[in-house]
C-alpha cells in the first residue's frame, strides 16, 4: 500500500487558470498512481480564498465530474498564507504527505515526482527551490531576491528562493498545527518544525494566465509580516542604534566644551538643525518599529481564527 498524496492549491480569482491547472495536476497524480508511487486515494485539494469570480463554481463542478478533486471554501478572502494553512490542515488528517503549490502553474509540476522520491528517501519536508528567475521580469526578480536578503539580514531565516512550493509529511503537518500564531509566515515557520529536510530545484515559469495577486504593495506587507513575525532583531537594532547615537552625543559634548573653552561658542546653526532632525527621525522610526510589534501582540492576544471554512467537498459524505 503506497502513501496518500494531497496537492493543496490556494485559489483567489483563478477562474482563468483552473481548467488547465486541474488538468495538469490530474495527469500528474494519475501518472504517479499508475507508476505505483502514490496511493489511488491521492487527491487534489483546491482552497477557494473568497474569490469574487467563478472559482468556487469551477471547483464544485470539477469535484462533481471527478472525485480526485476536493474543495475547501473559505468564508471570505483571508490571504494566501491563511488559505494555504486551511488547505494543509484539512489535508493533514487524510493524507501521508501534502504538496502545496500555486494555482498559476508557475511552479513546475514535474518537480512533484522528485519531491515524492525525496519523501520516500526519508525526508519529512522537501523544499522546492527556484534554480533561476529568467522568466520573471527584472523588477520582480530584483524585488523578490532583495526580499530574501533583507529578510535574512533582519533575522527572519528562510530558505533562499523557496516560496510555498513544498512537500510536508503528515507528522510535519502535525508539527505545524502546533504553531498557534495568527500572524502567518509559513515559509519561516516550516523550517522551525525540524525533521529531515531535502530540496528539489525547479525552473519557475511565467504565470499561465491572469494577473499576479501579489502586487508590490502586498509584497512589502508580506516582507514586513515575515520580519516582525519571525524575529525581534529590529528591536535589537534600535537598541544598537540608540547606543551608537549616545556615543556620538558624548563626543559632541566633549567637542562643544572644548569649543566653549576656546571662546568660540556660537557655531553652526546648521549642525543643530541637522541633529534635531536626525534624532527626531530616528525616534519616530524606532517608535514605529516598536509599534509594529505591539500591534502584533495585540492581534495575537485576540487569537482570532486564522480561517473559517464554509464548505468542504470530499467523498466522506
Ligand atoms: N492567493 C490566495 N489568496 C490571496 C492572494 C493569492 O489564495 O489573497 C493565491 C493565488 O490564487 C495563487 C497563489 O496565492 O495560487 C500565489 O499568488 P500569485 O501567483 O498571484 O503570486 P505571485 O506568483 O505573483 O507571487
Ligand atoms: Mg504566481
Amino acid at each position: 500500500m503506497k502513501d496518500i498524496l494531497y496537492i493543496v492549491v490556494p485559489c483567489y480569482n483563478e477562474e482563468e487558470v483552473l481548467p488547465e491547472t486541474s488538468k495538469r495536476l490530474k495527469e500528474k497524480v494519475e501518472s504517479l498512481v499508475s507508476q505505483g508511487k502514490v496511493s489511488e486515494k491521492s487527491r487534489i485539494l483546491f482552497v477557494n480564498d473568497g474569490s469574487k469570480d467563478r472559482t468556487w463554481e469551477l471547483i464544485s463542478s470539477l469535484h462533481q465530474a471527478d472525485p480526485i478533486f476536493f474543495g475547501v471554501d473559505l468564508t471570505r478572502n483571508r490571504g494566501h498564507q491563511n488559505a494555504l494553512l486551511a488547505g494543509l490542515m484539512t489535508a493533514k488528517d487524510r493524507c501521508d504527505m501534502a504538496i502545496s503549490m500555486d494555482a498559476d502553474l508557475q511552479d513546475d509540476v514535474d518537480a512533484v515526482d522528485r519531491m515524492v522520491e525525496e519523501y520516500y528517501a526519508g525526508c519529512d519536508i522537501v523544499y522546492g527551490v527556484r534554480s533561476s528567475r529568467k522568466k520573471d521580469t527584472f523588477f520582480k526578480r530584483f524585488t523578490a531576491e532583495g526580499f530574501y536578503r533583507v529578510m535574512n539580514l533582519m533575522g527572519a531565516e528562510t530558505v533562499f528562493n523557496h516560496a510555498d512550493y513544498r512537500l510536508m509529511s503528515k507528522r510535519a503537518l502535525e508539527g505545524l498545527a502546533e504553531f498557534k500564531e495568527v500572524n502567518l509566515f509559513l515559509r519561516g515557520m516550516v523550517p522551525m518544525v525540524g525533521y529531515r529536510t531535502g530540496t528539489v530545484e525547479y525552473e519557475r515559469g511565467e504565470r499561465f494566465a491572469g494577473e499576479s495577486k501579489y502586487p508590490l504593495k502586498k509584497m512589502l506587507a508580506f516582507a514586513m509580516e515575515g520580519i516582525t513575525s519571525l524575529s525581534t532583531k529590529p528591536l535589537k537594532m534600535i537598541t544598537g542604534l540608540g547606543f551608537f547615537i549616545f556615543l556620538v552625543s558624548i563626543a559632541m559634548l566633549i567637542y562643544s566644551v572644548i569649543r566653549w573653552a576656546m571662546g568660540e561658542t556660537i557655531i553652526g546653526w546648521a549642525s543643530v538643525i541637522c541633529s534635531v532632525w536626525a534624532i527626531g527621525g530616528l525616534i519616530l522610526l524606532s517608535l514605529g518599529i516598536i509599534g509594529e510589534y505591539i500591534g502584533k501582540i495585540y492581534l495575537e492576544t485576540k487569537a482570532r481564527p486564522r480561517f473559517l471554512i464554509r464548505e468542504v467537498l470530499d467523498d466522506e459524505k
